[in-house]
């Protein structure tokens, strides 16, 4: 079974999202913030991650630098998620490291064909 990570301060959100996925057969995982994040990729790094943009603590960019500069030597595929529709985020997004991004609110087909263009689908 496929990993992922859903990091996300919204508790709705990640009910949401951790419904979906596991509709896709995913064995997810949650954090509310990029610290938390960064812990469970630390104990297990999962297949593919979930990140929201806006969070407290640890933002979804910064988290995306702290994961590029830490020991972590594996990969997991991310798609960054936002309702920040401006394409200077998404490039941002991309820059440090996302791979894919998806607008909030997300339903199942939107999430599944983003998934599907980082081959996690
Ligand atoms: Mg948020």
């Amino acid at each position: 079974m496929k990993t992922c990570l859903v990091v996300d301060d919204s508790k709705v959100i990640r009910k949401v999202a951790r419904h979906i996925l596991e509709t896709l057969d995913f064995t997810v995982r949650e954090a509310c913030d990029g610290q938390e994040a960064l812990q469970c990729c630390l104990e297990s790094v999962p297949d593919v991650i979930l990140l929201d943009w806006n969070m407290p603590v640890m933002s979804g960019m910064d988290f995306l630098r702290a994961l590029r500069d830490s020991d972590i030597t594996q990969r997991p595929k991310v798609v960054f998620c936002t309702t920040e529709n401006g394409m200077a985020y998404i490039r941002a997004a991309i820059e440090a490291g996302a791979d894919e991004y998806v607008m909030k609110p997300f339903d199942r087909e939107t999430l599944a064909s983003k998934l599907q263009i980082v081959g996690m689908a």
